[in-house]
């Protein structure tokens, strides 16, 4: 079996009062979380740019600077979030960071998500039984994704494409029959196992029924995200029928192992595939089972 891509989920928006304080908020605490990761690991970063007290930080400069001090630490593959100040940005605005760090070769990002449709996000809280919100949606439009497709695959990235539930994944097996989306895809399925709703949950079913519905005779290569809940659960079977692991402490807090880091996680990963005979993959290797070598040389071609 191929072997086993980890990425690190490192920060999302989680705050370090949520329950573990190794959540990283600075460009230098995510490159040296980065590290440690990769060191443990990890052949791809997630983050998301965060000001010194833990806010949301969607400026440019901050994105380039940290990918800047990853990069330059440790050859970890890097896929920062879209930018937003909101989420009724226009499909322009939300990638325009990424785009702007594509054309410098210290700080391009080597993924760009694609969210394959529009799902609501509203926190809902069980125990009182009312949505914290109820008007957020996260919104990408056809029109939108046909944007993001063109310009990420224009500048040599690799798009990471995320499917919440069956509908974003026949739209990936739309895109890839119009043939906006190169083979190998690379999809993630996010399950949503607490406070959001739009997702299948962290269960063995939910992840199932996202498999059943991958498109025939597609060549994919999936991930699993367990947004809001303890991925240690699946991982064994994830592992096993040959698909990769995005865990983080942006995605869940896990104190109950003890407030873990990002780096202990991908450890504890590492170790469950070994153990289950499948070797970890290096970024160099991810690159080689996700086809961004073509990706790259064609970037490459183009620029000469
Ligand atoms: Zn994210």
């Amino acid at each position: 079996m191929r072997k086993l891509i980890i990425e690190a989920r490192v920060n999302e928006f989680m705050m370090r009062g949520e329950g573990n304080p190794n959540v990283p908020y600075t460009p230098a605490e995510i490159a040296a979380d980065a590290l440690a990761c990769r060191e443990a690991g990890a052949a791809i970063l997630h983050f998301h740019a965060r000001q010194p007290d833990g806010k949301p930080d969607h400026a440019a400069e901050t994105y380039a600077e940290t990918v800047r001090l990853v990069r330059g630490s440790s050859d970890i593959l890097v896929h920062p979030t879209l930018g937003y100040a909101t989420l009724d940005d226009t499909a322009e605005r939300r990638l325009d960071h990424i785009l702007r760090m594509a054309d410098d070769p210290a700080a391009a990002p080597h993924f760009a998500p694609m969210d394959m449709g529009s799902v609501n996000v509203d926190r809902y809280n069980a125990q009182a039984r009312r949505f914290d919100t109820t008007n957020l949606i996260y919104k990408n439009s056809t029109e939108t994704l046909t944007y993001f497709a063109d310009r990420i695959r224009g500048a040599g990235m690799k798009p990471y494409l995320v499917s919440w539930n069956i509908g974003f994944t026949r739209y990936m097996g739309a895109f890839l029959d119009m043939g906006l989306l190169d083979e190998p895809a690379f999809l993630c399925f996010c399950l949503t196992d607490n406070t959001f709703l739009g997702g299948h949950p962290g269960t063995l079913k939910g992840l199932q029924a996202h498999l059943d519905f991958l498109p025939p005779g597609r060549n994919v290569e999936w991930t699993v995200v367990n947004f809001g809940g303890n991925l240690f659960s699946l991982a064994g079977a994830i592992i096993a029928q040959g698909g990769h692991i995005s865990i983080g402490l942006g995605d869940y807090t896990y104190s109950e192992l003890g407030q873990p880091s990002n780096a202990d996680l991908v450890r504890r990963i590492a170790q469950m595939a070994r153990e289950l005979g499948r070797e970890v993959a290096t970024p160099e290797e991810a690159r080689a089972i996700l086809g961004m070598e073509a990706t790259s040389k064609s970037k490459a071609g183009a620029k000469a």
